[in-house]
């Protein structure tokens, strides 16, 4: 039953078969125009009906299938040996005497230190099962890192275009992978666009984020994760926001988990973007206007997010909400988290964080209400953003030295 979906288009509704490779809705991607939002992301979506009547008859049948009903592939032999995903869950305590449990999603456990490993996992084994042998993929630093590591330990090639100012550690670890590096003059826009002109023009396959559907579906399995984990749906999930992809996976995981009745509500959702690079909140009750991202998070910096429509669609479908935070309070949290739990997340990360810190300075929390933090990104991808946040000593003489 593996491989059975079709395509949905979240812009027109149209459908399609599973039918080779699909990218955007061919309805609506004809209407996109540079500087605008993509128009026609797609959705995969499973006969839940058929797999609702599996689970009536076997509770335990999704976990024995390992999900593999929920994804677009014929085996999970096909994903990367490393393990992506099934990344721990931490309890921690924020403040005593409150009994709300606040758990961290530590996706900056994965393989490459990002979330961006579940998409690039998935996107690499459908090109195996598919005898695709080379991947190209424009990124802000963290997909492409990420798309490089996997294809390295799948015996794919991978080719990532970033903008020149991404992050040096990012930059390494494509490097280091063995990728071809192809840092592009300008913004996170213009490499994209040349992937995508390349991917045309050399007839590459592709896993830009949002343009490639399963970037999503990969994303998805973190909502699976944390059903299984809390054994039930969390009450809240906070997600940092760029291009919108991961909160559209968080929401259509849990949305097949409500097709198929493993869960019986949507927990509701808090998308945290940066003060300045806030395009998708926004943007929710208005004809969307852009504008141009500046902030300390590289991997939420986004002038245009990719996933725009679905991620709107869903927040005001099940009644999400989006907090901005500031640069500083990005840094507070990272000092936050290190402090106080040992975990040491990427600006990005911390965001997520943040948002929860101010949610709670804002409203009240239910007593026995389970929050969880996405914690997507590793703290040593991007060590310049916090140096003003610490001071490294002066080296001592140990001949002299009296500890104080
Ligand atoms: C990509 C990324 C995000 C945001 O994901 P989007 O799908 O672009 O919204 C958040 N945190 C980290 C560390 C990332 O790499
Ligand atoms: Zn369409």
């Amino acid at each position: 039953m593996a491989n059975e979906f079709t395509y949905k288009c979240v812009n027109c509704g149209d459908s399609f078969p599973n039918e080779g490779i699909l990218y955007l809705c061919p309805h609506c991607s004809k209407l996109n125009k540079s500087g605008e939002a993509l128009k026609g992301v797609l959705r995969l979506v499973f006969p839940y009906a058929l797999i609702k009547r599996k689970l009536e008859l076997n509770a335990n049948y999704l976990e024995e299938n390992n999900y593999l009903c929920l994804l677009p592939l014929k085996s999970l032999s096909s994903l990367p040996p490393m393990q992506v995903g099934n990344t721990p869950l931490y309890k921690v305590e924020m403040e005593k005497n409150n009994s709300s449990s606040v758990y961290l999603k530590m996706d900056s456990l994965n393989p490459t230190f990002s979330f961006k490993d579940r998409a690039s996992a998935l996107v690499s084994a459908f090109a195996k099962e598919n005898g695709i042998d080379t991947i190209i993929a424009a990124s802000t630093g963290n997909a492409g890192s990420s798309l490089a590591g996997i294809c390295a330990s799948q015996k794919q090639k991978a080719i990532i275009l970033v903008p020149e100012n991404a992050p040096k550690a990012k930059l390494t670890q494509v490097l280091m992978y063995g990728a071809k590096l192809i840092p592009v003059k300008g913004t996170y826009d213009d490499a994209y666009d040349l992937s995508l002109k390349l991917t045309e023009k050399h007839n590459l396959y592709n896993r830009n984020t949002a343009f490639n559907p399963l970037t999503i579906e990969g994303k998805k399995t973190v909502s699976f994760e944390l059903v299984q984990q809390l054994k039930g749906a969390p009450d809240k999930v906070f997600v940092s926001v760029g291009d919108g992809v991961i909160l559209a996976g968080v929401y259509k995981g849990f949305e097949d988990l409500l097709e198929v009745g493993l869960i019986s509500k949507m927990p509701q959702i808090i998308a945290v973007q940066a003060e300045g690079s806030s395009n998708l909140i926004d943007n929710l009750t208005r004809e969307a206007v852009f504008s141009p991202a500046h902030t300390i998070a590289d991997s939420i910096s986004v002038d245009i997010p990719r996933n725009f429509f679905m991620a709107r669609d869903f927040l005001i479908r099940y009644s999400g909400i989006g907090i901005k935070v500031s640069d500083q309070q990005i840094l507070s949290a990272s000092v936050d988290l290190a402090r106080n739990f040992g975990v040491f997340a990427e600006p990005a990360a911390a965001a997520a964080y943040a948002g929860l810190s101010k949610y709670k300075s804002e409203n009240k929390i239910g007593q026995e209400e389970r929050i969880v933090v996405l914690i997507t990104g590793n703290g040593l991808k991007d060590i310049g953003s916090v140096s003003s946040q610490i001071h490294f000593p002066e080296a001592v003489d140990p001949n002299t030295y009296h500890f104080q």
